[in-house]
């Protein structure tokens, strides 16, 4: 069904992205089945997800709820096991409906999403795994937009998560900021989950690093990586 010449070219950069991750764990000292590699399918047809999940990967990143919401329903009805983190900014209306089809939501940046992510999960009837996204760009309004809660905040936000039954606090999210060094960004990334970890020790995942930045992240500590174009290839520039 799918085309030979694609699946050849995604198998290739998938074995090459998987093969970095493994440098990367070697050099940090850590074991690779510590990272769990999400590919960030968006902008890309569900056949995509369907090669990527014939060559074994199971977790999958999408950020716009219209996008998500018509292409992995069909995909679970085919049988396929998979684990879907949604990984972009969302809105309060919209949160009930992906916390419908996502199993993981990465971007709770402010409590308003918390109780309506807590309603959809009730209705859904399962519990929601959910991440802290924290904000690590400089306080400077113009360079930010991308979500996040500021570092201060971020420990109050996750003990919100973890009082509702329908959720399940599972750590921390964040995208380096454009323009600084990653690493640097990462560290403080780290620490903000420590602090996490002190108060609610299930919450131990750390979700950082995207194609340009994964060495760095592995290195600061993150366990969940989330990759698009270094496996798909760079989507269209206009949304
Ligand atoms: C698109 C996206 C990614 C993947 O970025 P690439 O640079 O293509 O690997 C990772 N995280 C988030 C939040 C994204 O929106």
């Amino acid at each position: 069904m799918s085309n030979p010449l694609r699946r050849d070219e995604v198998a290739r950069s998938l074995q090459a992205v998987r093969e970095r991750i493994a440098r990367a764990t070697a050099s940090a000292g850590r074991d690779p089945a510590e990272i769990t590699l999400i590919v960030v399918t968006k902008f890309f047809p569900a056949d995509d997800v369907r090669l990527l999940h014939d060559l074994g990967v199971r977790d999958f990143g999408e950020n716009r709820h219209q996008e998500a919401s018509v292409k992995y329903p069909p995909l679970r009805a085919e049988g396929r096991e998979l684990c879907l983190h949604f990984i972009g900014q969302l809105q309060s209306n919209k949160a009930a409906a992906v916390a419908g089809y996502a199993d993981v939501v990465q971007t709770v940046d402010r409590a308003r999403l918390v109780s309506a992510l807590a309603r959809g999960a009730e209705h859904r009837g399962r519990p929601l795994d959910c991440l802290v996204q924290i904000d690590l760009d400089l306080p400077d309004p113009s360079a930010s937009g991308r979500g996040g809660i500021p570092l201060e905040e971020a420990a109050a936000l996750a003990t919100q998560v973890a009082e509702h039954d329908q959720l399940r606090l599972r750590g921390v999210m964040a995208v380096a900021p454009l323009g600084a060094d990653p690493e640097a960004a990462f560290r403080t990334l780290g620490g903000a989950a420590r602090r996490i970890r002190a108060d609610h020790p299930e919450a131990d995942w750390v979700s950082a690093g995207m194609s340009g930045d994964l060495e760095a992240a592995i290195a600061q500590g993150a366990t969940h990586v989330r990759v698009g174009t270094a496996i798909l290839g760079s989507r269209p520039t206009v949304r």
